[in-house]
Parts: C-alpha cells; structure tokens; sequence
C-alpha cells in the first residue's frame, strides 16, 4: 500500500535531538513515503547533520535561523538543490529566554526577551511560510506546534503569549494563503520530554498533572502521536481543512477537572 505521503516533498524545520517534535515527523513522514528536507540553526547544527543519520534516509540539513532575512532569502535556492518544489513546511521552532521568561517570571519578563519569544516562536511561522510559498502550489500545507494557548500555565509564561500570537498567526496565514491552495494548521501536543521543555522549570508539574487528567493517558517519552498529526495534517487527508488546532493531548483539552 502507498504511504500517506508518497511523493511528497517535505521540509522540517526545528530539528536538534532525537528526542525533537521536528524529528519524529520528520521519520514518519519518510516511513509514509515523503522526500525530507530538515533544517537546524547555528551551533546545534552540527548535532542536528549528526542525528540526521539516524532518520530511516539521512535528509539534507539545510542552515536556516527564522530571524535571519539572509536565511530566509536563500531558502528558495537552497531547497531547489535537492527537490524541485514543496508540499509541506513543518515549523517546529520555538524559544524563550528560560532566565528571564519562563518559571514563574512573567510579571518581570522585559521587553527585549519578550520580543525575540514573539519573534522566533510567531512571527516566524509568517516568515517561514513566505519564505517557502513560491516552492508550493495548490495541496500545499503548513503545519506547526503549540501547547494550547487559550489559558494560563503554571511555568509557561511568556512562551504562552508567543503561543497565542502563533495561534492567532496561522489564522491570518490560511487566510492570505487560502487563494493560493495552501492550508496553514496546528497541532496542539500535549507536554513531551524535548529540549525545549526540559529548558522551562517548572514545566514538569504540567507533565504530571497531564497523565491524570487526559483521558486516554499521556506519555510524555512518546513524540509519536504528536508527529502523526502533523503528517497527517501534511497529507491529502485534510484537504479542506486549515487555520484549525488540532489537539494531541490524550483529550486533556476537554476535560473541566
Ligand atoms: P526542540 O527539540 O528543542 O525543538 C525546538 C527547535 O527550535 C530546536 O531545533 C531549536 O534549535 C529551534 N530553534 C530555536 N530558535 C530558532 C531559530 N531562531 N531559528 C531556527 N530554529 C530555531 O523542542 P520541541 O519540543 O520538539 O519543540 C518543537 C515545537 O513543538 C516548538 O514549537 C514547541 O513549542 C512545540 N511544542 C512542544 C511541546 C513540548 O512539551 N515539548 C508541547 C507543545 C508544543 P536549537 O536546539 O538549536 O535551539
């Protein structure tokens, strides 16, 4: 049988450990068949061209920092070395200064912190998917990843208000990329033992509250679920789906108490 990607031609962005988001959609994504480009900024690069071979295909590891106009740029060019277009852009990208904006530090948050969460967590997803539009045409998919951000967290601080702006972001992106034929999702994972999260102190109080309350459970090692989801958000399977958030959290979401 076909995978539910076959043929596709897919770039993952935000992909350091194994234990990244980025890289599990990126394995299941070329189990499903799909062609994958990964990208990595800056110093962890040289770890992300090194985990790279432990994907099913080593993929080509691309340099791209999102606040970087230069990167942005070169994208196009540097994506038509290896595939002649894009079906997908994974954004799997955040970051929030854990010193001053995570854990318990949201009334002293300064603006300058503030403004590069928003930046690299939000803003991005506009820049990355401008940056790749003219690889897509009608099919194409944006996907990327919050933690839901219509409440407040003990521990998530800023990063949840960077949460709401990429919410509200992908929104005004399927809007304006709707005419295109391009679909612009989220998918909403609940806590999972990544970088990113081990960076926020605090967060493991959200990771042990979250397998009692979701209905189904919750493991927080398995980043499985959570990058099905978004390949299958990348597939033909949503075809007239976009500027939704679609939940991975064992249904913690919907749950009063
Ligand atoms: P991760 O492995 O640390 O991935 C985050 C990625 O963002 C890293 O590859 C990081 O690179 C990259 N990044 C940071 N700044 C960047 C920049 N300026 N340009 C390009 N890339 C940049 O952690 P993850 O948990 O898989 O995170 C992936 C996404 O899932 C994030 O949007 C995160 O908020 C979201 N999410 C995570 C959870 C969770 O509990 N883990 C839950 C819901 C949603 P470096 O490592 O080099 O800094």
């Amino acid at each position: 049988m076909a995978g539910l990607l076959e043929g596709k031609r897919i770039l993952v962005a935000g992909v350091t450990m194994d234990s990244s988001i980025g890289f599990h959609t990126a394995r299941i994504a070329q189990e499903q068949g799909a062609t994958v480009l990964i990208s990595n900024f800056g110093r962890a690069l040289g770890i992300t061209r090194r985990i790279a071979k432990r994907l099913p295909v080593e993929p080509p590891v691309l340099e791209l920092d999102v606040t970087d106009d230069e990167h942005l740029a070169a994208l196009p060019d540097a994506v038509r070395e290896h595939v002649d277009g894009l079906d997908g852009v994974v954004h799997s990208i955040a970051f929030g200064n854990p010193e001053t904006l995570l854990g318990g530090k949201f009334l002293d948050g300064p603006w300058p912190d503030v403004a590069q969460a928003v930046q690299v967590s939000a803003y991005s997803l506009k820049s990355l998917s401008v940056a790749c539009a003219p690889l897509m045409s009608e099919g194409g998919s944006v996907v990327g990843l919050t933690f839901d951000a219509t409440v407040a967290w003990p521990a998530y601080d800023w990063m949840g208000v960077a949460k709401a702006g990429l919410e509200s972001t992908s929104r005004y992106l399927a809007r304006d990329l709707g005419p295109q034929g391009i679909r612009v999702n989220l998918v909403s994972a609940g806590p999972l033992k990544t970088l990113a999260a081990k960076a926020i102190p605090g967060f493991e109080q959200l990771e042990n509250m979250w397998s009692d309350r979701a209905p189904l459970g919750w493991d927080n090692t398995d980043q499985g679920p959570t990058a099905k989801a978004v390949c299958a958000l990348l597939s033909d399977f949503f075809p007239a789906t976009t500027g939704e958030i679609v939940h991975v959290d064992g249904g913690f979401h919907a749950m009063g108490a």
